[in-house]
């Protein structure tokens, strides 16, 4: 079959159910073109793209400045592997290290694999600067965390579905409740021999679970007081999601009004993937200051395609548009609108019980259980009337909009929501 003959959506669908593996449980909806804010199906019927590829998307589909470095960067050279220096990764670690305010960056490809980084550079940092003993260091994660699909990472998931028939898992992660910080205090006044404290500033998969105001920065200070690095995932909340350049406002570069009344948090371990991109590419890395990633040797860890020139190329670029566009400042307008616009109209129904999120990180609380089929019912209606969202937890929309957005466009989407809740009042 040539690539150039036209698809239906039905039969682009039956291909995958036939010749691809059943990891995922797609909307029905065939997309082939991406533009901004808008995605378009084989159909050609046009889309608001309410994911953004799970917070990739940030800078829009296909922005012309990311795809045009990526294409030049392509035509020049793609891959040289870390055997050789590319001229093209300084200048990108020199840019996410200013952007961000780290002394180095760690570039790989995927966030599982800036994850896996993350864990593994806490581990020989305990060992070798802190003097745990061999083999014992333990990692405090949180209860309903989402890092990916590795079998490290799945080891201290509390997903079944992500676990079942995986087994046997790594050892050494301590799980506690997300935001408790009474639960964290007491691991860390309990056991000896703790490395790190992983978590997600907000926990995007678990239904866009924001903790309380003072918690990662209280989390930070116990982290300190116990000589254990403060490692966050900003996979998802990073990179001008939240209304802000990162969820916990390291070195942030918003205006400061907005920050003021939340502090700053800088984390010592700072993961970042998905938008580091723009989606234009897999591009992901883990910011650390010398003192941490000086433990990193070469040999100890790598990656093939890690921080390659084309990579490098878009990784700039991308970053480049998220300061040019002012996209943590329209992230953050157009998320206090678009939850002031959803709660005039929450208290008048009895379809959605609450709406949460930061900058345009989102989600809605549909009145039903979790295992209804009442969100993805929604996300189908929402589909044919023109806005594409999907369910997280059974009963959780997430609205994550790429960052590009007019007002207009987020009114426009935010009646095209009411209307479509309306469908479903009881
Ligand atoms: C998406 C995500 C990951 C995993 O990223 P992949 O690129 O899918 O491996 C890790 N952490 C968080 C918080 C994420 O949202």
């Amino acid at each position: 079959m040539s690539v150039l003959e036209k698809l239906s959506s039905k039969d682009a669908i039956a291909l995958e159910e036939k010749f691809g593996a059943h990891n995922y449980h797609p909307l029905p909806v065939v997309l082939s073109r991406g533009e901004g804010v808008f995605v378009w199906d084989v159909e050609k019927r046009k889309y608001y793209d309410f994911l953004s590829a799970y917070s990739a998307v940030n800078q829009g589909h296909c922005h012309p400045k990311i795809v045009g470095a990526m294409i030049q960067q392509a035509q020049t050279l793609t891959l040289t592997s870390r055997a050789f220096y590319n001229n093209m990764l300084g200048r990108f670690e020199k840019l996410a290290a200013e952007t961000f305010g780290y002394n180095k960056l760690l570039p790989m490809n995927t966030g599982a694999e800036a994850v896996e980084t993350a864990l593994k550079i806490c581990r020989k940092w305990a060992y070798e600067k802190k003097g745990l003993p061999e083999n014992q260091a333990q990692i405090i994660v949180c209860e309903n965390n989402f890092h990916g699909r590795t079998t490290t990472i799945i080891s201290f998931s509390n997903d079944p579905v992500a676990r079942k028939n995986y087994g046997p898992f790594t050892e050494g992660f301590i799980k506690i409740e997300y935001n408790n910080l009474k639960a964290l205090e007491e691991v860390l006044e309990n056991n000896k021999n703790i490395a790190g404290f992983l978590v997600e500033p907000i926990q995007g998969e678990a239904g866009v679970y924001v903790p309380s105001e003072d918690y990662l920065a209280k989390a930070k200070e116990l982290c300190k007081k116990h000589n254990i690095l403060f490692i966050a995932d900003e996979v998802q909340t990073g990179i001008a999601r939240t209304g802000k350049l990162l969820a916990t406002c390291g070195n942030c570069s918003c205006p400061d009004r907005h920050c003021s009344g939340t502090p700053e948090v800088k984390p010592d371990i700072l993961i970042l993937g998905k938008a580091l991109s723009g989606g234009a590419y897999p591009v992901s890395g883990v910011l650390a200051n010398d003192e941490i990633m000086e433990v990193i040797k070469p040999g100890s860890h790598g990656s093939t395609f890690g921080g390659n020139p084309v990579a490098a190329a878009v990784g700039i670029a991308a970053l480049e548009v998220v300061k040019e566009e002012g996209l943590a400042e329209n992230a953050y307008i157009l998320g206090e609108l678009f939850r002031e616009e959803l709660n005039k109209f929450i208290p008048n129904c009895n379809i959605v019980k609450s709406v949460r999120g930061k900058g345009l990180l989102n989600a809605i609380l549909i009145n039903d259980t979790e295992d209804s089929s009442t969100a993805w019912n929604i996300c189908l209606a929402l589909r044919d009337n023109g806005l594409l969202a999907k369910p997280t937890h059974g009963n959780i929309i997430r609205f994550a909009p790429p960052l590009v957005m007019t007002k207009e466009q987020l009114l426009e989407c935010v009646g095209i929501i009411i209307k479509t809740l309306r469908m479903f009042e009881k």
